[in-house]
């Protein structure tokens, strides 16, 4: 019995334990009720016996550490993880999250007092970024903007669709699947290897409500191939009187030279499509949203449909695109243009550190991929540090996460997708998990 109250004597004040340094950023981030409510149920814990009264600091973050989203280091050398996310926001975009997280002008004119255009800011931003669109619009996603296009243009009627390009983005997700259930009808042309400008001819007819083209953006299609680039659809299209619409998945807005393969929407614009979609989150580099570009009595149409408002982006991910679009370079276009001898070295630098405190690790060559649906098949040519495979669960459990990939019997943690910045925190994340 005496024994008991010891213990329970030496379990730790509430006012202690928020006062230890761990506990400042989850108190900035969780708010103190919550913070003290895991406390509260460590100190429960300390007096039920089921921890001893020393670990009541270290249950309570780990209590707190299971609530929403936990941060990942991304060392796995994929730039575009969708499973992490996609791209993470440049230090702009954040900033604007959090202004923006308050009541904003976002649909007010603050020079008349009247309702504004929703996020005419943002949009400016985007139309100035590809000033070959006449128009633009934002919605969810990617497959949002593709829903929207071609519920407005061809439900009830036909969709021309390449069996070439009948894609499946992820998780189960067909993109015919998703336009079926917009209400039109495919009209399937071609083989999976070869389409042929003649194969869309002799499919478009009255009921046609528009042409798709959709860039395969996570396959690659090699050897007897053969597909009619945009010029060639365009011209068919026009002459025909059907709209082009074209997926470039990826969302380049324009030529990117470390990816000549890779669509872009400024070209495909001036190429002819009349209408063209991307993703915020893959190549730009910005919030998860579906960027719409094109002809403005169609992407008028699109705005006007009753689906739109379904569709339609909330105030933060307007002020996380227009920070992405003014922001200048962003981690994704960091990561994708870091040069292999600058990883090699933070690569180096990072396993000397380890080594010194004791950690084996050593620098090792590493190749990366751009992921995230887009430019399937180009590697990027980096650095990793190596580490024993035995640590790839512990660093996966810790507080942040970091997540590299096992190769040739090694933890590999390849820089490419990490910030310089976090080096340090690999640093000490590793060193805490091996002592
Ligand atoms: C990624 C991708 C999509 C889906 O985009 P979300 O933004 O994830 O909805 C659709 N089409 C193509 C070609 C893609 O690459």
């Amino acid at each position: 019995m005496t024994n008991m109250v010891d213990l329970r004597r030496l379990i730790p004040r509430t006012d202690a334990v928020l006062a230890d340094p761990r506990f400042t950023e989850p108190l900035a981030r969780y708010g103190r009720a919550q913070v003290k409510a895991a406390v509260n149920e460590a100190q429960r814990l300390a007096r039920t016996g089921d921890i001893g009264p020393d670990a009541v600091p270290e249950a309570a973050l780990g209590l707190l550490a299971r609530h929403g989203p936990r941060r990942v280091v991304n060392a796995t050398g994929v730039l575009l993880h969708t499973n992490l996310g996609r791209a993470p926001l440049s230090d702009a975009a954040v900033r604007a999250l959090s202004l923006a997280a308050g009541t904003t002008d976002i649909e007010l004119d603050l020079g008349t007092g009247r309702r504004g255009r929703r996020g005419r800011t943002a949009l400016a931003a985007l139309a100035a970024a590809v000033p070959d669109a006449e128009a633009v619009h934002v919605v969810n996603n990617n497959a949002a903007a593709l829903v929207l296009a071609v519920t407005t243009l061809a439900q009830g009627r036909e969709v021309v669709i390449s069996r070439g390009e009948m894609v499946e983005i992820g998780d189960g997700f067909r993109l015919p699947d998703l336009l079926v259930a917009t209400g039109a009808r495919l009209r399937e042309v071609g083989t999976t290897n070869r389409t042929r400008v003649r194969d869309y001819a002799e499919a478009i007819g009255e009921h046609t409500g528009a042409v798709l083209k959709v860039h395969p953006s996570n396959y690659r299609i090699e050897g007897f191939t053969g597909t009619p680039d945009i010029p060639a659809l365009a011209a068919l299209c026009r002459e025909r009187g059907v709209p082009l619409v074209a997926d470039a998945g990826s969302g380049l807005l324009r030529p990117e030279p470390l990816l000549p393969e890779e669509p872009d929407t400024a070209t495909w614009l001036h190429q002819g499509a009349d209408l063209v979609t991307a993703s915020g989150d893959k190549l730009l580099g910005g919030p998860q949203c579906g960027l719409v570009f094109g002809r403005a009595d169609l992407v008028e149409r699109l705005r006007r449909h009753p689906l739109a408002r379904a569709l339609r982006v909330d105030k933060l991910t307007l002020a996380a695109l227009e920070a992405t679009l003014t922001g200048g370079d962003n981690p994704t276009s960091s990561g994708l243009s870091a040069k292999p001898q600058e990883l090699r070295r933070r690569a180096e630098a990072l396993a000397a550190r380890l080594k010194e405190a004791g950690v084996s690790a050593w620098a090792v060559e590493s190749t990366g991929t751009v992921g995230g649906g887009a430019a399937p098949g180009v590697t990027l040519p980096g650095a990793a540090v190596a580490l024993d495979a035995s640590l790839t669960e512990v660093l996966r459990a810790a507080t942040p996460a970091v997540l590299g990939r096992v190769e040739r019997g090694h933890l590999l943690l390849d820089l490419r997708a990490v910030p310089a910045g976090d080096d340090d925190l690999i640093f000490e994340t590793v060193v805490a998990a091996c002592t």
